[in-house]
């Protein structure tokens, strides 16, 4: 993926000083006054910057009943501030919806208002009609994806309150990008789950790296999405690695970015061998590549940054 492709599919706000000054309740030092409104497609990852120089407040945010994570970030010359990565789900409803950030510091609170405007992405369509039992999963099938599922939840339920990463988001494998995030499959005339990730096509057995540090929170054998990696970042956010040939990490190991966790493979329901790169942010299914090239500084702390 070439650096304007991912420019293409990131958005990325900074706050700045362009919003009217606002005064707020002694002991939280805010640079400028922070309500105004932040714009993305669905399936990407904004950045959203508070300018909250006391780096002993806590920071939370709530969109669409969400939590979404603030963490400090520090910049040589300018004052302290604290960032989320706020989720734009795959299927976010388009219009304009309200991030709040809840402010606290030394038993004051403030509430801050931001305005984000959700726009459609397009995404294709395919349509295929296939023999009943290439769609549907039978008694036995359908039983083991519900406990499939079940264990997924089980293992993603709890947030890691500390963000675990600190150095850019990688590639997990050098291919081919199929461009299949978000599409829609519809298959018999039924429309199947949209597909939430990226489809890298690999030569089988090349490395598949992690794309940042964090803690190996599942490995899998699942009927769809054959032998896949689970990795919790910290802060809600996870990121997947499916279809591989094999699993070189296990539950609860920590990993580092760039560190190998696995081989490209064709396991589970595969046409043919790729890596499936998925990632979630506070609920919300986001395309993995708009998180690489995000314009963070490696020497922000990675310490406890909020409370929920
Ligand atoms: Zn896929």
């Amino acid at each position: 993926m070439t650096a304007a492709e991912r420019l293409a599919i990131s958005a990325i706000v900074i706050l700045a000083s362009i919003f009217p000054v606002e005064w707020l309740p002694v002991g939280l030092q805010l640079l400028h006054g922070t309500d105004g409104h932040l714009s993305g497609k669905q399936g990407q990852v904004l950045l959203v910057r508070v300018p909250v120089q006391d780096t002993a407040a806590v920071v939370a945010g709530r969109f669409r009943g969400r939590n979404v994570a603030f963490f400090p970030e520090f910049r040589p010359g300018e004052s302290p501030g604290f960032l989320a990565l706020l989720g734009i789900d795959m299927q976010e409803e388009p219009g304009t919806h309200g991030l709040d950030v809840d402010v606290r510091l030394n038993g004051e609170q403030k509430v801050l208002h931001y305005d984000i405007i959700v726009s459609k992405e397009q995404y294709a369509v395919e349509r295929l009609t296939l023999p009943k039992n290439k769609v549907d999963l039978d008694e036995k099938g359908l039983e083991r994806y519900k406990a499939e599922q079940e264990q997924i939840r089980q293992a993603l339920a709890e947030d890691s309150g500390s963000r675990l990463w600190a150095a850019d988001f990688v590639e997990p494998v050098d291919g081919r990008n199929s461009g299949r995030f978000g599409s829609v499959r519809i298959l018999n005339g039924q429309p199947k789950t949209p597909h939430r990730g990226e489809d890298i096509a690999a030569p089988m057995g090349k490395d598949v790296v992690a794309s940042n540090d964090g803690i190996v929170r599942l490995t899998v054998d699942h009927v769809f999405s054959g032998k896949g990696v689970y990795l919790d970042h910290g802060l809600g956010l996870y990121s997947m690695y499916f279809h591989l040939s094999e699993v070189l990490v296990k539950d609860g190991e920590a990993v580092k970015v760039g560190q190998v966790i696995g081989k490209v493979g064709a396991s589970g329901r595969a046409t043919g061998p790729h890596l499936h790169w998925g990632a979630k942010v506070n609920g919300a299914w986001i395309n993995p590549f708009s998180l690489v090239g995000l314009p963070i500084l490696n020497g922000a702390s990675a310490h406890r940054a909020s409370v929920r």
